[in-house]
């Protein structure tokens, strides 16, 4: 075997090595975690004072218009800087930065919505 061999053998292994520690790396260190988001209890004005004060709804057709006179048609989690899934997002759940814990409707809606820049 000539040393052009031995240093391509040797090259070989390392980016094999690089390979598996990050495939490992990727299987320990990101389904945990998403894992973990699909498993937070769905935020509702049950579970969490906070939810309630804000009027959340997880479906924004039916926020009280009378008593969150700032809701405007359109508005939802999906389109809101808070919400932490896809941006417009038509269905499915989320966190919100502002209900640790939980995950919000995209179809939600709460007084806190500030819409994404
Ligand atoms: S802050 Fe935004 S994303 Fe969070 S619940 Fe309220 S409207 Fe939805």
């Amino acid at each position: 075997m000539s040393q052009d061999d031995n240093r391509h053998d040797s090259s070989r292994r390392t980016f094999l090595a690089t390979a598996a520690i990050v495939t490992s790396a990727a299987v320990l260190g990101l389904r945990p975690r998403r894992a973990k988001a699909a498993a937070l209890p769905l935020l509702s004005q049950s579970n969490s004072p906070l939810a309630k004060s804000m009027g959340y709804e997880p479906d924004a057709q039916n926020v009280n218009r009378a008593k969150y006179r700032t809701y405007a048609r359109g508005e939802h989690c999906a389109v809101c800087q808070f919400f932490q899934g896809a941006s417009g997002e038509k269905a499915g759940y989320a966190g919100c930065q502002l209900y640790p814990g939980f995950r919000v409707a995209a179809q939600g809606w709460c007084a806190s919505f500030t819409a994404r820049s």
